[in-house]
């Protein structure tokens, strides 16, 4: 007899919404070949295995339901939640100090999580061809406005953005983005894109996920007990990944 599965009920922050289940044993050879994990492959083989059904499209129209179309937002806020039907709720994770290199062990509650829902913004563009317009401003001390016109980000998109192994990820994920920047020609966007500081960049970032939500906030804060040192680190997706929680 096999035993039912106990499935979780999950609501995007786009507003899909369905069932998810825990990963078995007898899956994980599935995830276990390391150009899987390398290619970020391995993420849209999680959701589509552990993904049981969908009880609400939300924002999208395709069915059966694609997750390489999906909101990055979406594609990590339901990994969290697989993590979470699999492993529970505590995520325990190591880091290194930056000042006194200690190693820091942390625990968290990954349904602690900040989730910010999809504006009307970026479902309008999800279903209209998928660009907002954003304003930002150099920062250079020759303080200027610009409208960019910005893709939203799939996890597709993100997967193709992975294989192209960029040496500058910052510029690699702003090219990605940036549709055309009004007042700049085609041929000279990446040129200025550039020339933006790594503050500008980031700042532009910001305003583009401002504008259209849908996001899971992986900052979290760390605390070093050997140091006392505060340290902002990115939720370690390779490690919540494994499957298994790090040792003590
Ligand atoms: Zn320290």
């Amino acid at each position: 007899m096999t035993p039912t599965m106990l499935t979780r009920s999950v609501v995007c922050p786009s507003g899909l919404s369905g069932e998810v289940r825990k990963l078995t044993v007898k899956e994980i050879p599935l995830f276990s070949d390391p150009q899987l994990a390398q290619s970020g492959e391995i993420f849209v083989r999680l959701l589509r295995t552990c993904w049981v059904s969908t009880t609400n499209g939300g924002p999208y129209e395709d069915d059966p339901f694609d997750w390489r179309k999906a909101l990055i937002g979406d594609a990590i806020y339901t990994l969290i939640e697989i993590v979470r039907a699999t492993n529970g709720d505590t995520f325990a994770f190591d880091v290194q100090c930056p000042a006194c290199s200690k190693r820091i062990s942390w625990e968290l509650n990954l349904g602690d999580l900040r989730t910010t829902p999809i504006t009307a913004e970026g479902t309008s563009a999800l279903l209209n061809g998928k660009i907002v317009v954003v304003e930002a401003r150099t920062s250079d001390g020759h303080e200027a406005a610009y409208r960019a016109h910005c893709r939203l980000a799939t996890l597709g998109d993100e997967l193709s953005g992975l294989k192209r192994k960029s040496q500058n990820p910052t510029l690699a994920s702003l090219l990605q983005r940036i549709e055309g920047i009004e007042g700049i020609a085609a041929e000279e966007l990446s040129g200025f894109l550039e020339s933006l500081g790594p503050n500008e960049a980031r700042d532009l970032v910001a305003e583009i996920d401002k504008k259209i939500g849908c996001g899971v906030d992986t900052d979290i804060d760390v605390v070093c007990q050997a140091c006392g040192y505060d340290v902002a680190v990115a939720l370690p997706f390779g490690q919540l990944l494994r499957f298994k929680r790090a040792k003590h």
